[in-house]
């Protein structure tokens, strides 16, 4: 993010930004005056918090990447809902709280999928349909009926009979370099370019389902202020980034954060699902999703008051797992020499510099006899309270 009026929120700065410090910022926007100010809603602030769940692509044979979240993993997230009694709503739901014109509970979940992969219907679906959970599919036009992985005009009319809500994700999906191109045009061809891609994609949607088209998803999470008034003039209630954040009544409507859950970060989802206290309600910890856990200490999500724990990882349920390639890394040590027992199927490392985050994420990854490359890393974060480590252990 350059200037205040330029958004660049690409995947990358999510990444960078990954850290639980970020998991309750609802300034994010607020790094936006100028449109902050013009989006603004007008409804009456309450106490409510809303997070926005964005997904992408889903299998249930291919292993996880950063767009691809295993069915498995999105299984056990939306039972992770259920559980921590959050209560998922839909996107008109939403943007009627928004508006003022509606109540919703506090800890409310929207979900959201980006793209329109068929995977949304072969996978997803399903799993939405039996916890009849509401959703929102963010498509870009050009992409719908496009064969191979896309989603076809039959299967989205489908799912729109139970509980699907278009919004509109653009007509060409453009890439940052190719907006930044439009707008070195000049600001007449830049305008007409934005009504194409925001306008006449909302005007085809609406057209093709019979529906309205009141939410918009930046493709790639890309945002530049000549968008903001096109996206009024055309109707839209709702604009989302990629930013992550707890969405406020007063959170500006055009800007609104989103948490991208990544196939790959687990934390993601635990940070989107956690709650600080308010004067209303109470503090609430967020759910952990991993599929490829094996039984670590400290535990996942555990607070601990030591800072120079011992690590450790029962590998004992991995099949042929090859103890010449196990690797543990930890952000700020990089990969640590920890040392695996074949006789216990221990993998252990003693932390020898303290532990200064309040939260600390372990990843670790290894071969099996039987396969040349690393299986998708595990990863799990146990939290550090750092205060009471300091009067507890004040020799460390
Ligand atoms: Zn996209």
């Amino acid at each position: 993010m350059t200037t205040p009026a330029t958004a660049l929120l690409t995947l990358l700065a999510l990444l960078t930004l990954s850290t639980p410090a970020w998991a309750q910022n609802t300034s994010a926007t607020s790094q936006q005056p100028k449109a902050t100010t013009e989006a603004k809603t007008t409804a009456e602030e309450d106490s409510t918090r809303v997070v926005i769940l964005g997904y992408h692509d889903f299998s249930s044979q291919k292993e996880a990447t950063e767009m691809l979240i295993t069915t498995d993993s999105f299984r056990m997230q939306m039972q992770a809902l259920k559980n921590l009694q959050l209560n998922v709503i839909s996107m008109e739901d939403f943007i009627a709280w928004k508006k003022g014109e509606k109540e919703i509970p506090d800890k409310s979940i929207v979900i959201t999928i980006d793209d329109g992969w068929k995977s949304v219907y072969t996978e997803a679906y399903p799993v939405l349909k039996e916890f009849g959970y509401p959703f929102t599919v963010f498509l870009y036009t050009n992409y719908i009926d496009g064969g191979g992985a896309a989603l076809t005009t039959a299967m989205i009319k489908e799912m729109q009979k139970n509980g699907c809500t278009i919004g509109s994700h653009s007509i060409s999906h453009p890439f940052p370099s190719k907006v930044k191109k439009e707008k070195a045009k000049g600001p007449e061809s830049f305008t007409k370019y934005l009504q194409h891609e925001l306008g006449d994609s909302r005007k085809k949607l609406k057209a093709k389902f019979g529906t309205l088209v009141n939410s918009y998803a930046y493709p790639g999470g890309f945002v530049t202020d000549e968008m903001l008034p096109v996206a009024k003039e055309n109707g839209y209630d709702c604009m989302f980034t990629v930013l992550p954040g707890k969405t406020r009544r007063s959170s500006p409507d055009l800007l609104l954060p989103r948490y991208i859950i990544l196939g790959t970060h687990d934390n993601i989802f635990r940070d989107a699902t956690t709650f600080k206290a308010t004067a209303n309600s109470a503090a609430s910890d967020g759910a952990i999703i991993q599929t490829n856990m094996q039984p670590v200490s400290p535990q996942p999500g555990e607070t601990i008051d030591n800072r120079l724990p011992l690590i450790t990882v029962d590998l004992s349920k991995v099949a042929n797992i090859d103890p010449e390639n196990i690797l543990m890394s930890i952000p700020g040590y990089g990969r640590v020499p920890a040392s695996y027992n074949t006789d216990t199927k221990t993998l252990s490392w003693q932390v020898n510099r303290r532990l200064r985050s309040p939260s600390c994420e372990v990843s670790v990854k290894w071969k099996t006899t039987d396969g040349s490359k690393y299986k998708r890393p595990m990863t799990w974060v146990f939290n550090i309270d750092l205060e009471s480590s300091y009067q507890s252990a004040p020799l460390k």
